[in-house]
């Protein structure tokens, strides 16, 4: 399956595990991203916004402590893809005026019919009369599925299996609101003409649009059609203004590549998704939610998990707690310290946190020292690739000189960030082996102890 969603997901990992600068990796990530959208044929205008409102906030936005800058810049990538999906918001999903009458249209198979019962199911355990009608005259086969589907679900339908679907749609409508007092009725349509021809289909859902005039012409679009969405959604955008999108099959392996594509073409939202056959597998469109799916669930929910916990302000306690309990620090730790120390003011005071170890004298002129180099130190550590913060004894002399230049420092200031990490880890060692005796910390209460 080869959708933009998929191709941003494979470059979100890359981007993780680039060895260039924060600003080359940034370069380079947007530059695959606005291919990636082109080749799907998003339109060139929304790529340009998207991509430079995302290099905008790369270059400005300082990621909160504990965060490092490549981390948070996968969070600007997702805010932004969220906001072009629709933002926070769900769209508001209940009519504004009655009868409230929505037309599904869309290509055959793509799930019209078990979204019109979908969406009949949906209004109708809210309270609302329901009416559900078909203009499907080509299938045999229509006719019956949404008459079942009504039945099932305990909804008056309106249908005939032969005629002129413009007469049956307006018969429908009368039918529905003058027989069956109905405040919402779903129209089902074609999805394959007749003839088979692509125009005659494009024709019939504008006559039957001016015809009924609906409330609200819905698209409904299969997420595995990635870049396909885009010419179906702009063709019957151009003939039949579409008012929302539906996607459907979200369940299946696709990662809804359609839906970006589906979005761009129309200028409209996705109001609904389908991810089941079941007529209870339909929910309101979560944008957040869906963007964190296609851009890899591994990836971006740790992240976003991340970036929560660091608004509650006891994480610098728990991790310097956490440093005292094992006996060692990561570099991941430093960069929280770091960054902690330039939010909170004198490291000192971020010390105090932590019962005793404030009272290491022997760390306190170096600690000193390091007040000036945090920001040195913290560009240092964004030029650092995931394997090197995890495991710095792999940080050899040629990386140190890569390291530098990346962060734009010297060879000198990656030295010493490197020994302070191995002094802080030399002083926690030994404070847990007992060898350093600090007054007013008792391990034991910290619990941990060996292997853990
Ligand atoms: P239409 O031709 O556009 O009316 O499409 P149908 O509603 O007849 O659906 C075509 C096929 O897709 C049927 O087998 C449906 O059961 C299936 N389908 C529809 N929506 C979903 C969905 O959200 N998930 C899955 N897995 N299948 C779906
Ligand atoms: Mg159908």
């Amino acid at each position: 399956m080869s959708t933009v969603f998929g191709r941003i997901r494979d470059l979100v990992s890359s981007f993780l595990r680039s060895s260039e600068s924060y600003e080359e990796a940034v370069g380079s990530f947007i530059k695959e991203l606005q291919k990636e959208m082109i080749r799907a044929d998003v339109n060139i205008k929304v790529v340009s916004e998207l991509t430079s409102r995302i290099r905008e906030r790369a270059l400005k936005e300082e990621p909160p402590p504990g965060v490092l800058r490549k981390e948070w810049f996968i969070k600007i990538v997702y805010d932004e893809l969220s906001k072009l999906l629709g933002g926070d918001i769900s769209l508001e999903p209940f009519p504004k005026s009655f009868p409230w009458i929505v037309l599904l249209v869309g290509i055959q198979g793509s799930g019209k019919t078990t979204t019109a019962g979908k969406l009949a199911l949906f209004y109708k355990k809210r309270g609302y009369r329901v009416g559900l009608a078909t203009t499907d005259i080509y299938r045999a086969a229509a006719y019956e599925q949404l008459k079942q589907l009504a039945e099932a679900i305990g909804v008056p339908f309106y249908g005939e299996k032969i005629g002129d679907p413009i007469e049956i749609s307006k018969k429908a409508i009368k039918t529905l609101l003058n027989e069956y007092f109905c405040d919402i009725v779903v129209v089902d349509t074609a999805g394959r003409h007749g003839y088979g021809r692509e125009e005659d289909l494009l024709r019939e859902m504008k006559d039957i649009a001016e015809a009924i005039k609906p409330s609200e012409v819905v698209l409904v679009v299969d997420a595995s059609m990635g870049q396909k969405a885009f010419d179906l959604a702009k063709k019957f955008h151009e003939w039949t203004p579409i008012g929302s999108i539906i996607i459907t099959k979200l369940d299946g392996t696709a990662r809804g590549g359609g839906a970006l594509s589906a979005v761009a073409a129309t200028g409209a939202k996705i109001k609904f998704v389908g991810d089941g056959e079941k007529l209870e597998d339909f929910e309101l469109f979560n944008p957040r939610k869906f963007v964190a799916r296609v851009l890899g669930l591994g990836d971006i929910e740790s992240l976003l998990e991340k970036f929560k916990a660091i608004e509650e302000s006891d994480e610098i306690k728990k991790r310097l707690e956490k440093a005292v309990t094992l006996g060692k620090m990561s570099m991941r730790d430093i960069y929280h310290q770091l960054k902690s120390i330039k939010k909170l003011g004198p490291l000192r005071k971020v010390l105090d946190l932590v019962p005793g170890l404030s009272m290491l004298k022997i760390g306190d002129e170096i600690l000193k020292g390091s007040e000036k180099k945090i920001d040195i130190w913290i560009n240092i550590i964004d030029s650092m690739t995931y394997r090197e913060l995890d495991n710095p004894s792999v940080i050899d002399r040629g990386r140190i000189r890569r390291i530098a230049l990346g962060s734009g420092r010297g060879v000198t200031d990656v030295r010493e960030l490197l020994d302070y990490y191995e002094l802080v880890n030399k002083m926690l060692k030994d404070l847990k082996r007992g060898k350093l005796r600090v007054k007013g910390l008792d391990l034991d209460k910290l619990g941990g102890g060996p292997g853990e």
